[in-house]
């Protein structure tokens, strides 16, 4: 058949010799691909024992933050679900009532404050733009987990620890970031 353009090229099928017809040198030369790659540096970790060091950038896990007396620093504002790209946040509001003061720092609370991270693109936005430094972003990857469920993340799972009651498990989840 006359080819309709010029690009046809002839194969030259030359007949194989001995040493192809048998696969052994391809074979041993494969092999010595996978020998030369035992010898490199594995650029694998055995995680979660061996982790990487993160950028200093990385925004991981929302953390909800208190203050240095341990209250809330949420005021159910709503400004982060109005910022969140991927309406990832959903909060209800309650007025803080009298003999409350020690664990909510406005008089406007978030009673219930939930983010789903299967939604979340872990952009910060919500960080950017709470006025009371009350959410941001940590250090931390949000672990995996079997059901869509477990991942509709509540305040309680939210809250950074009291750093009057647990200074120590308080200054972890901070991280490198400043009190404020
Ligand atoms: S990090 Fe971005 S996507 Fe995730 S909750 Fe905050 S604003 Fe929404
Ligand atoms: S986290 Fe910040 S922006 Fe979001 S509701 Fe609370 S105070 Fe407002």
């Amino acid at each position: 058949m006359q080819s309709l353009t010029n690009r046809v090229k002839p194969v030259d099928r030359k007949p194989m010799t001995f040493l192809e017809k048998i696969y052994l040198w391809e074979i041993a030369k494969g092999m010595m691909i996978t020998i030369k790659h035992f010898f490199r540096k594995k650029p694998t970790i055995k995680y979660p024992e061996q982790t990487r060091e993160f950028s200093s950038v990385f925004r991981g896990l929302h953390i909800l933050n208190r203050d240095e007396q341990g209250r809330e620093r949420c005021t159910a504002c709503g400004l982060c679900a109005v910022a969140c790209p991927a309406e990832a946040i959903t909060m209800e509001a309650a007025e803080r009532k009298k003999g409350e003061e020690h664990l909510y720092r406005e008089e406007k609370y978030a009673a219930r404050y939930e983010i789903n991270m299967l939604r979340c693109i872990f952009c910060g936005l919500c960080e950017e733009a709470c006025p009371k430094d009350a959410i941001y972003l940590s250090q931390t990857f949000t672990p995996s987990n079997l059901t869509r469920a477990q991942f509709i993340y509540k305040k309680d799972d939210l809250l950074i620890p009291d750093p009057n009651k647990d200074p120590e498990l308080y200054a972890k989840a901070l991280g490198d970031r400043k009190k404020s």
